[in-house]
């Protein structure tokens, strides 16, 4: 697989764009992730013309439409900053980025819970940067993060399937468009769509099963709309654990009752939160490989990302 495109704030990268001349590096990024996606960095304040160091800035007024105010002389770079923000999300479609990791906080990048002052100058965290509104109306089914929520392990574990998901799928859309590409997509990631939502494995079951009914371009649309929504859901343990326990399901026949025994109580003790996901995963893993089960042995959802970045070891 070539490497997976990422936009990312570019002081997350380690460059001094911050408006005190510093930078926001995050190791994560650069040295794990790093390895696996080539970043394609955007530093708003600084592409849409201002220079390092410069005054800093805030959001103002109404939460919902907030305006970019810098904080002591009070220059409004609202409509430069939209401007320029409407123009780099049609560059950035060039790009075919999977995701855009975004730098927590900031009135420009940050994704959520921006710190907006009202006119007693009084903050409420209820606001989105600039730029990253503009971004996720624009790329509505990209996976979006900020460096702060990744360091949580589910929120980076999520994360990660979700990019390396549409990587994956932008593979089937490079190749020429047929019902049969997406019928054989849909059936490696079978489990790996059951483990995030039950619901959306059942609406994708039906549109598959309809494809020959339908237009090529709507069966794509469809599939792909429902594939991320879907990805974006959480897999909870629960839901692993129902997924871990249906592929159990096809070893009836091999399985001692000793074995199937130690197979449940791990699931058990992954359903409590005693042991991480990478345990029963390994165990079943080792069964599959044992008995070359066809069905289960092409399954991404053995393993959705790689297994370096230890992401189950840690859900
Ligand atoms: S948070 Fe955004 S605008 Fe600020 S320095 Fe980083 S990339 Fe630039």
């Amino acid at each position: 697989m070539k490497k997976i495109k990422l936009g990312v704030s570019t002081c997350l990268l380690g460059e001094n764009v911050r408006y005190d001349g510093g930078h926001k590096l995050d190791r994560f990024l650069t040295d794990t992730l790093g390895q696996y996606v080539q970043y394609v960095p955007v530093c708003p304040e600084v592409e849409c013309g201002l220079g390092v160091p410069r005054e800093s800035m805030h959001l103002e007024g109404d939460p919902d439409s907030p305006r970019l105010v810098t904080t002591r002389t009070k220059h409004d770079m609202t409509d430069p900053m939209v401007r320029w923000a409407r123009k780099r999300v049609i560059d950035l479609e060039k790009e075919d980025l999977c995701g855009f990791i975004f730098k927590s906080d900031s009135p420009s990048s940050g994704m959520e819970r921006v710190k907006v002052y009202n006119e007693k100058g009084m903050p409420v965290k209820k606001g989105i940067g600039m730029f990253a509104r503009i971004f996720m109306e624009h790329f509505p089914l990209l996976p979006v993060e900020d460096e702060g929520r990744l360091h949580d392990p589910k929120l980076r574990e999520n994360f990660i399937e979700r990019i390396f998901t549409l990587k994956r799928w932008r593979g089937v859309l490079e190749k020429k468009e047929n019902r049969g590409n997406i019928v054989d997509f849909h059936t490696k990631h079978k489990l790996l769509i059951f483990s995030h939502s039950p619901g959306h494995y059942q609406m994708m079951g039906k549109l598959v099963g309809q494809a020959k009914d339908l237009p090529l371009k709507e069966f794509y649309w469809q599939y792909q709309t429902w594939l991320m929504e879907s990805v974006k859901l959480k897999a909870t343990p629960k839901k692993n654990a129902n997924v871990l326990q249906h592929m159990m399901g096809y070893f009836k026949e091999q399985l001692s009752s000793d074995e199937k025994q130690e197979l449940l109580e791990t699931i058990d003790h992954y359903l409590k939160e005693y042991i991480p996901l990478i345990v029963p995963m390994t165990l079943i893993n080792h069964y599959v490989r044992k008995y070359d089960q066809p069905y289960l042995k092409q399954q991404v959802y053995l393993n959705p990302h790689p297994l370096e970045l230890q992401l189950r070891n840690h859900v």
